[in-house]
């Protein structure tokens, strides 16, 4: 497959630091290696768990379908039946796990409600709970111009539009990785938008967005670097599903954002059969 892009397409990629050879990538020419191993320290365990290569812990709880805990499912049986004004007013409220009491705001999403594009990041961070809004950071820049690239905008309806979310709606305690159990009590809130939105493609960004919406069809998905998942179609609940790495991770790992310029381009094919 190969993908027709304008000069101003072009610009995006340059920006995030893909290389455009012809008027053309094609995509068979990019390297599908797993990344390279992680480097030392902390950052290095970030970037090893946001690309999904940390898949040693415990498997998390099935989530979504098959929320675990009583309250998870007495939440999940509320929202199932809201319209998006009584979802949204919902999570505002949540108290449903112990991320509310430190929140600022909680992070329900943006974009267009009606857009054909799901974006589904893992759990706001600092600024993303200021401001109440998801990838507003320096990794939600990278995503723009990604998104830009493919001609979509969080800001554009129809065609042009894109509605981004996360698994999690309020921001885990110094950006740390969110809880098998809290992601358990939001699942709902993200099962609900999907429905209410029914979108044509949703693309999973980082290992706990992929786990939330493969956990059902890909046996021991935890246990998958996210780099295998990558480069198929998915589905949750008949919704084309393509993972991808996460963009705060392509910002430490920027080798890894032509394997990311990949997925959008499949991605883009998909949700155009659709
Ligand atoms: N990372 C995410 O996964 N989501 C955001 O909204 C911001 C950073």
């Amino acid at each position: 497959m190969s993908l027709q892009l304008d000069s101003r397409q072009r610009a995006m990629l340059q920006e995030m630091g893909v290389r455009v050879f012809g008027s053309a990538l094609p995509l068979g020419l990019i390297d599908d290696a797993p990344p390279g191993p992680p480097r030392g320290g902390e950052a290095a365990a970030a970037a090893a768990r946001d690309a999904g290569l940390a898949g040693l812990r415990p498997a998390p709880a099935p989530y979504i379908s098959t929320a675990q805990n009583h309250s998870a499912r007495a939440l999940a049986s509320d929202v199932a039946t809201m319209d998006w004004p009584a979802l949204q007013s919902a999570v505002a409220s949540c108290e449903a796990c112990g991320l509310c009491q430190n929140r600022k705001n909680t992070v329900f999403g943006m974009g267009d409600t009606q857009a054909r594009w799901l974006v589904v990041g893992e759990a706001p961070g600092e600024s993303e709970d200021l401001q109440g809004l998801p990838f507003v950071g320096a990794a939600g820049q990278l995503l723009d111009n990604m998104l830009k690239a493919i001609g979509l905008d969080r800001h554009a309806k129809g065609e042009k539009g894109v509605f981004i979310a996360n698994v999690l709606k309020c921001r885990p305690p110094a950006n740390r990785n969110p809880l098998p159990e809290e992601i358990a009590q939001c699942a709902p809130y993200l099962q609900r938008q999907l429905e209410l939105m029914q979108p044509k493609i949703i693309l999973a960004l980082g290992r706990f967005a992929a786990q939330a919406l493969l956990q059902a069809s890909v046996p021991d998905v935890a246990q998958i670097p996210l780099g295998k998942l990558r480069g198929q179609t998915y589905r949750f609940q008949d919704v084309p599903v393509i993972v991808s790495y996460h963009p705060a991770y392509l910002l430490r790992t920027p080798q890894d954002k032509a394997k990311a310029w990949a997925d959008l381009c499949l991605a883009l094919e998909v949700s155009r059969q659709r």
